[in-house]
């Protein structure tokens, strides 16, 4: 819509208050210059009237006497009075409309006064439209229609009574006023256009001029943020160049000892070598995973799962990754429930890992002494439940004017902390964007040299069956037993390495014929797949990014030709997102690179566990999830003793067994119609023979199988997998 307000030069109401006020600003100045430009004006025809009297009147005659013309009076008091109210108005009243007001209607009167001195000649009717041309100057059209009924109604009042003092004759016609009116009204409608455009342009140029200001003071914003953004980084370098080198140093330097000294080393002492190297080799990584994942996340790029999954589980396997480390520095590490504990709870449970790794990471590392606890409960409202978690160390805590800025990316509590515990501050970052993407919040509470509690609050989304206490009893150090008692007994087993580089071939060859496997090797996807087409294998480890044929188009190939044995995704991608698109070309299973020697036994070791069937080569979704310890069983909420209920459920777990298998089979060959019925038959019949924690997962299969949405598949499949290992009798 055209703002014809704004057109005329006129204030619109959409304006922005910072305009109007620039606006207002520019007028002020011109008002307040005008108003002192007439007031000189104003003293200068007050001379200038006294002076036209003494020049034309100076003197009247009465006989042979002459005084003083009245006309001499009249231009010191009449014009004294005229130019004395707006000079006190521009001192005491500058700018305002009300002085404006009075110099227009004096300007004009001025005018008056002069053409009476002048006896009405013609010529000093100019002044008027001198007058009105220069009161244009303040730019206010409403200054104009008094001046202009003063100068119409001093014609006419003056024409009919005096016409000698304003037309300089005796008599005139009674409607010459008019004609001069008119010609003020012709020019007073020139000058309200001039004003109007020069009003114009006054409020373009404030826009223009706001828009610049705003302009330069976002570019003085975006200065400071680029130099503090600079800081930072420099200071991230050197953080990081300082956190690299330390392990580098004790990688290189320990390397360097063995090549030189090997002779003069015992086994003791080279196994401790060993062990730093490999340390550092960690700590490397974990800095590299780190600063990836960060700058994932800053680019809005994290992905989130939302599947079912055991929290308790999770608790336990970071407690479990920990607690040695807890061990080590003499503290206690725990966990326990406040509410029952929840069986299943729909999260990512990757992500909540990450996120539990890392706060109970750090409060391990910053208790010396003491303990450090892991509190969990659900909270259950009308319309949602959350998982509330509480870490709760009696470490070095932290001061109270830190606790905000230590969730910004690079930033420690203190900077000897970097010195004595080492870190790069990005932990806590990741941490709260994690907790917001999983539908909650990470918050901190710390007394300095007290302690440190770190809530973690994450939606929970349905939450199925607590299981009964007794069923998931802590056990503290059962989780260690469950992983030292894996097998890394790897005979009988037949590898393909497929990778193409060279070094990585050779370690990895290492490990599993240590193992006591039989290795094949290949250096890349084509060889791999002639080499798999040929000579069956038990599995196949696949580096996904090499040249000729990479493992993606080599596992879509194989299985494209019915291979059905175990492909494992070897990548150094080690993102979330990557392991999906593993699984989408074809993988069972994962593991990222650098490989942990023991996580390849543990995957390869659970094979070997399995008898070589059909069955044996299904979805690496189990195998992931065997690389966790053990789960509680699920028992049928049926009375089982019932011996025809018992028949009952018995058949059920029959036919469970082969449904699963055919559910695997259906998602490899990517048959979703497959896949929906299977999984339309488990939401059924799994209820009514009491294992409701089935309906859940097997009716969100249902949904994205029948959308033919094979990566969402494999969320609610894994979770059926993982159930049926758990359900007996
Ligand atoms: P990093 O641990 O790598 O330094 P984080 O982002 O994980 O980085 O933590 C940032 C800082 O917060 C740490 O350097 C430390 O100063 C402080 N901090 C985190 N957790 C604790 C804790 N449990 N007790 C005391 N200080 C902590």
């Amino acid at each position: 819509m055209i703002d014809l307000r704004a057109m005329f030069g006129l204030e619109s109401t959409t304006l922005s208050a910072s305009v109007k006020e620039k606006l207002a600003k520019h007028y002020k100045t011109i008002h307040v210059s005008t108003d002192q430009m007439f007031a000189a004006l104003m003293l200068l025809q007050w001379v200038g009237g006294v002076a036209l009297a003494l020049f034309i009147t100076p003197l009247t005659w009465i006989g042979a006497e002459s005084q003083l013309h009245p006309h001499v009076m009249m231009a010191v008091l009449g014009g004294g009075l005229l130019a004395a109210m707006p000079v006190l108005m521009t001192i005491f009243r500058p700018g305002t409309l009300a002085t404006r007001m009075v110099i227009a209607c004096s300007q004009v009167l001025f005018s008056s006064l002069l053409i009476h001195l002048s006896g009405g000649r013609i010529e000093t009717h100019f002044h008027v439209f001198g007058s009105l041309a220069f009161l244009a100057a303040y730019r206010d059209p409403r200054l104009f229609p008094p001046a202009t009924l003063i100068v119409a109604a001093d014609h006419l009042v003056r024409g009919v009574w005096w016409p000698q003092s304003v037309f300089g004759i005796v008599t005139a016609s009674e409607w010459r006023w008019l004609e001069h009116a008119a010609w003020v009204l012709f020019e007073n409608a020139f000058l309200l256009i001039i004003i109007m455009q020069s009003r114009k342009i006054m409020l373009e140029l404030a826009i223009h001029t706001d828009r610049l200001e705003q302009r330069e003071s976002e570019l003085e914003n975006a200065i400071q943020e680029a130099d503090r953004a600079n800081r930072t980084k420099s200071k991230f370098l050197a953080n990081m160049s300082h956190e690299i080198r330390t392990p580098l140093n004790g990688i290189l330097g320990f390397t360097e000892v063995l090549i030189r000294d090997r002779q003069n080393i015992d086994d003791e002492e080279m196994e401790e070598h060993l062990h730093t190297i490999r340390r550092s080799g960690k700590h490397l990584l974990t800095l590299i995973n780190d600063v990836l994942d960060l700058s994932k996340i800053e680019a809005g790029q994290m992905s989130i799962q939302s599947v079912l999954c055991s929290p308790h589980q999770i608790i336990s396997d970071t407690v479990s990754v920990l607690r040695v480390t807890a061990a080590e520095k003499g503290i206690n590490l725990d966990y326990r429930w406040d509410s029952p504990v929840p069986d299943t709870i729909k999260t990512d449970p990757y992500r909540l890992k990450q996120l539990l790794l890392n706060i109970v990471g750090n409060a391990v590392k910053f208790t010396d002494q003491g303990s450090v606890l892991i509190v969990s409960r659900i909270v259950e409202t009308d319309s949602n439940a959350n998982l509330h978690m509480e870490v709760r160390d009696t470490g070095i805590g932290i001061a109270q004017d830190k606790l905000d800025a230590i969730f910004k990316p690079f930033v420690q509590a203190d900077d000897s902390v970097t010195r004595k515990y080492g870190g790069t501050g990005l932990g806590l970052a990741i941490s709260k964007k994690i907790a917001e993407a999983l539908g909650g919040n990470l918050t901190v509470v710390s007394r300095l040299g007290q302690g440190t509690v770190f809530s973690i609050d994450i939606a929970a989304g349905e939450i199925s069956h607590p299981v009964e206490e007794r069923e998931l009893q802590h056990h503290p150090g059962a989780d260690i037993k469950g992983k030292t008692t894996q097998s890394h007994d790897l005979h009988h087993l037949s590898i393909l390495v497929v990778d193409d580089g060279d070094t990585n071939r050779k370690l990895l060859r290492l490990l599993l014929e240590r193992g006591g496997a039989k290795v094949r090797l290949a250096e890349n996807g084509e060889v791999a797949v002639e080499l798999a087409l040929q000579v069956p294998f038990d599995a196949i480890l696949m580096d996904m990014q090499m040249p000729v044929m990479d493992g993606y188009s080599a596992t879509t190939r194989l299985r494209e030709r019915g291979y059905q044995g175990e492909i494992i995704a070897l990548t150094a991608h080690a993102m979330s997102g990557d392991r999906e698109k593993c699984m989408q070309a074809g993988c069972s299973g994962y593991l990222s690179k650098p490989v942990d020697a023991d996580e390849l036994y543990r995957l390869l070791g659970n094979l070997n566990l399995k008898p070589q069937d059909s069955t044996s080569k299904s979805s690496s979704v189990e195998h992931r999830e065997s690389e966790r310890s053990e789960p509680a069983v699920i028992h049928s909420v049926l009375p089982t003793n019932d011996d025809e209920i018992r028949e009952i459920v018995l058949e059920f777990l029959d036919t469970l067994e082969n449904k699963v298998v055919e559910m695997q089979l259906a998602w490899d060959a990517g048959d979703m119609d497959a896949l929906s019925q299977l999984a339309h038959w488990l939401k059924g019949s799994a209820g009514t023979v009491g294992f409701n924690c089935f309906t859940a997962p097997a009716s969100e299969l249902e949904k994205v199988a029948k959308v033919g949405d094979t990566f969402q598949a494999s969320g609610p499949l894994k979770t059926i997998c993982d159930l049926k290992r758990r359900v007996v009798l």
